[in-house]
């Protein structure tokens, strides 16, 4: 190991719940190390737009930073554990950090599922999309097909609308009853409420479909169209570009490697975000997804806990109602059966491996697909393939194993 630190409280994702979560120990003057595996804080909504100086994220860290006992690791990856350490790459080499307390905050992806045409040039995740315009890709003019599920598409439909991008079909899979049934039950949830009607309304002019899927992308070297399954009826849609997700899947991995119990997917925590490992907390998308508020919230009072004095009960049942909130969001865009059929023996699931949807069907379970087929054994870890086999397959994915992310074999060398 090239380099090694320790801290007292140890954050890992510089996203809205571990910067939240670092505030309290920082002002409190202990001694804090926050990890974050982009160059820049914010993790997913508040990722900053390219040559952007100015934002939230950056503020947050700027104050943080003028406390001595607050150290930043961007740009690091942490890829494994040893007992109290976190084994690190960082851009300068490869680095061990110990800790007292560790407080997850990894944030989520986004779940894709594979259907005939996914892995064409053009086709992306409807978050990565969006991460890619505010990394610099210019879609001004470009002719866009939003689809999957959830309230993350209308947000990064009216993102690339703001960009100048023509958006020409919004297709959410749920059906449009079940939307606005949740929609209703918002109003003792004002905030939430006025958020989904300012969307509704600026988007008023783009055209959006329920009930609806795309069932397949179709292209040479790059995307042309996008075959949609709207209720009843199949359009073909000319467009240059694709975004199409289907909800988020929480990022446990590092729990997992510290033996946290997980359960539907999601890190189990009681309501100060202790998991079931003592010393470790885990805050945000990590413990369900359940948006940008809640992971605030959940990063408070994970912060407070771990420099034990634990929160006030006015953030604990604020948590609590927007919980409850998310788990009826959860359910209303919950996944139709058809999703699982639009894969045929020729579409890929594992991109990293090029394994297909006929060649892991003949297996009854992921380890049996990966140790014949390698599914899940690329450079993803099984992050893209795992979530799929999950829905496609009921299959419960591999356990996961250091290194969680792709590191060098020198940052390997280094640990033994
Ligand atoms: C692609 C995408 C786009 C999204 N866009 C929006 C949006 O526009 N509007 C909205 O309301 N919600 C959006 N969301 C939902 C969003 O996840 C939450 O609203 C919010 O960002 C959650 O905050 P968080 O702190 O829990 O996690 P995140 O913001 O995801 O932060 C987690 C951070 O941890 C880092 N990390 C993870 N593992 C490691 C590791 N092993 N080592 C080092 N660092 C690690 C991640 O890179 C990330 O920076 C998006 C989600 C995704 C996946």
């Amino acid at each position: 190991m090239s380099e090694s630190i320790k801290a007292e409280v140890v954050i890992v994702g510089a996203g809205p719940a571990g910067l939240c979560a670092a505030t309290g120990p920082v002002v409190a003057s202990r001694s804090v190390v926050l990890i974050d595996d982009n160059p820049r804080p914010g993790g997913q909504i508040w990722r900053a737009e390219k040559g952007r100086t100015e934002d939230l994220a950056g503020r947050m860290i700027h104050k943080l930073s003028e406390h001595e006992n607050f150290r930043r690791m961007p740009g690091t990856h942490v890829f494994g554990i040893d007992g109290n350490s976190l084994l690190c790459e960082s851009p300068g080499g490869d680095v061990r950090v110990e800790f007292e307390k560790l407080i997850i905050a990894t944030g989520a992806r986004e779940l894709l599922l594979p259907f005939p045409g996914w892995t064409l040039p053009n086709v992306f995740g409807a978050g990565g999309l969006q991460a890619l315009v505010k990394g610099g890709l210019d879609v001004s003019g470009k002719r866009i097909v939003i689809a999957g599920t959830g309230p993350l598409l209308l947000a990064v439909a009216y993102y690339l609308r703001s960009k100048g991008a023509n958006v020409v079909l919004i297709a959410e899979q749920a059906p449009r009853s079940r939307i606005l049934r949740f929609g209703l039950g918002l109003w003792r949830s004002p905030l939430k409420l006025v958020e989904a009607v300012w969307y509704s309304a600026k988007l008023l002019t783009t055209r959006s479909v329920y009930d609806s899927y795309v069932v397949r992308a179709e292209g040479d070297e790059r995307l042309r169209s996008v075959t949609v399954r709207i209720g009843a009826k199949t359009e073909t849609i000319e467009c240059d570009m694709l975004g199409v997700g289907f909800h988020l899947v929480p990022n446990t991995e590092l729990a997992e490697l510290l033996g946290c119990e997980i359960r539907n997917g999601a890190v189990v925590v009681d309501e100060f975000q202790r998991t079931t490992v003592e010393n470790v907390w885990c805050a945000g998308e990590p413990t369900g997804i359940s948006g940008l508020e809640s992971s605030l919230l959940e990063g408070t009072i994970a912060g407070s806990s771990a420099m034990g004095a634990p929160d006030s009960g006015r953030f604990l049942r604020r948590n609590r109602r927007i919980r409850r909130i998310a788990d009826r969001m959860n359910r209303c865009y919950e996944l139709r059966e058809e999703l699982r059929r639009l894969a045929d023996n020729a579409t890929i699931v594992c991109r990293c491996e090029d394994a297909t949807f006929g060649e892991m069907s003949k297996f009854d379970g992921f380890r049996a697909a990966k140790l014949q087929t390698r599914c899940g054994m690329g450079a993803c870890r099984g992050r893209i393939c795992g979530s799929a086999s999950r829905f496609l397959f009921g299959w419960e994915a591999d356990s996961a194993r250091p290194p969680i992310f792709p590191v060098r074999v020198s940052s390997l060398a280094g640990e033994d």
